[in-house]
């Protein structure tokens, strides 16, 4: 849980257009900005000078959500005029400052993406990053993970009841950042039958096949550990992986591995 402060852009700054907005989109940049210091509290300083051409809504970093512009106005972030990325998405910046932690902030922004879905009806599928509209090559940090990104604010816990009502999985058709070359087309021995979380837990290369084809569609057990987590023994985080991999698809999202699951995975990786 982030605490967001709000910090608007005063209304006499061209920046802040003040055009009614009734968002229909999030659009995810990164700022680009990698010097010490350059935090979510100096994007603040800088959205308010009154040159300032450019304006968004909330700037993330690992400590800190900053608001720069009521939800009901547009900002000029998105580079498409008066498209519907400026004025129809809300826009967050992730900060990418070398003395911060990248990983925290991605995990704030998921958190504040997953909030302002459910604040404003705004469905996953249109949750996209700003080169959607301009092509600019933002959020330039995640547009080669966006998949996992996504799958990534379907599970973010914002304290609600998150699984009540999953939000409806859309495969990400946007793969434009992805190399059609990585497509994976490795094969995998994905085992039948059911597979959940038992004491003690069940293991083998089944479960292996499982964790590998997972991390081949970029859900990985266990991202950061040795090995991203596959180790062949279906734990908690195996189950995690499965569940978000439901979610993005459709499928109920329980962490147990059955036969939609398979279908499903072999679908995406054949
Ligand atoms: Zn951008």
């Amino acid at each position: 849980m982030v605490k967001i402060i709000k910090d608007f852009i005063p209304r006499s700054n061209r920046n802040r257009p003040g055009n009614y907005m009734k968002p229909l989109y999030i659009t995810v940049h990164n700022t680009a900005n990698t010097d010490q210091g350059a935090n979510a509290l100096r994007h603040v300083n800088y959205v308010k000078k009154p040159n300032t051409a450019t304006s968004w809504h909330f700037t993330v970093d690992e400590n800190w959500i900053y608001q720069h512009l009521p939800l009901n106005e547009n900002g000029w972030h998105a580079g498409d005029g008066r498209g519907t990325g400026n004025m129809k998405s809300i826009g967050i910046e992730i900060c990418e400052n070398a003395d911060g932690n990248f990983e925290k902030a991605v995990e704030n922004a998921q958190w504040l993406i997953r909030k302002l879905m459910t604040e404003q009806g705004i469905p996953l599928a249109n949750v996209v990053p700003h080169k959607r509209w301009s092509g600019k090559n933002c959020p330039r940090q995640l547009l080669n993970r966006w998949d996992s990104f996504k799958a990534g604010i379907a599970t973010a816990n914002t304290g609600k009841k998150a699984t009540a009502k999953p939000v409806k999985a859309t495969p990400v058709k946007n793969t434009s950042s992805k190399p059609k070359a990585s497509k994976p087309k490795k094969s995998f021995n994905l085992p039948s039958g059911i597979i959940k979380v038992t004491k003690p837990l069940t293991k083998g290369a089944g479960v292996k096949a499982l964790q590998e084809a997972l991390a081949a569609v970029y859900y990985y057990p266990d991202k950061g550990a040795k090995n991203n987590g596959i180790d062949g023994y279906y734990g908690p985080k195996t189950a995690n992986a499965v569940k978000r991999f439901q979610l993005m698809n459709g499928l109920t999202a329980d962490g147990i591995y059955g036969p939609k699951t398979r279908n499903k995975l072999q679908s995406l990786i054949k």
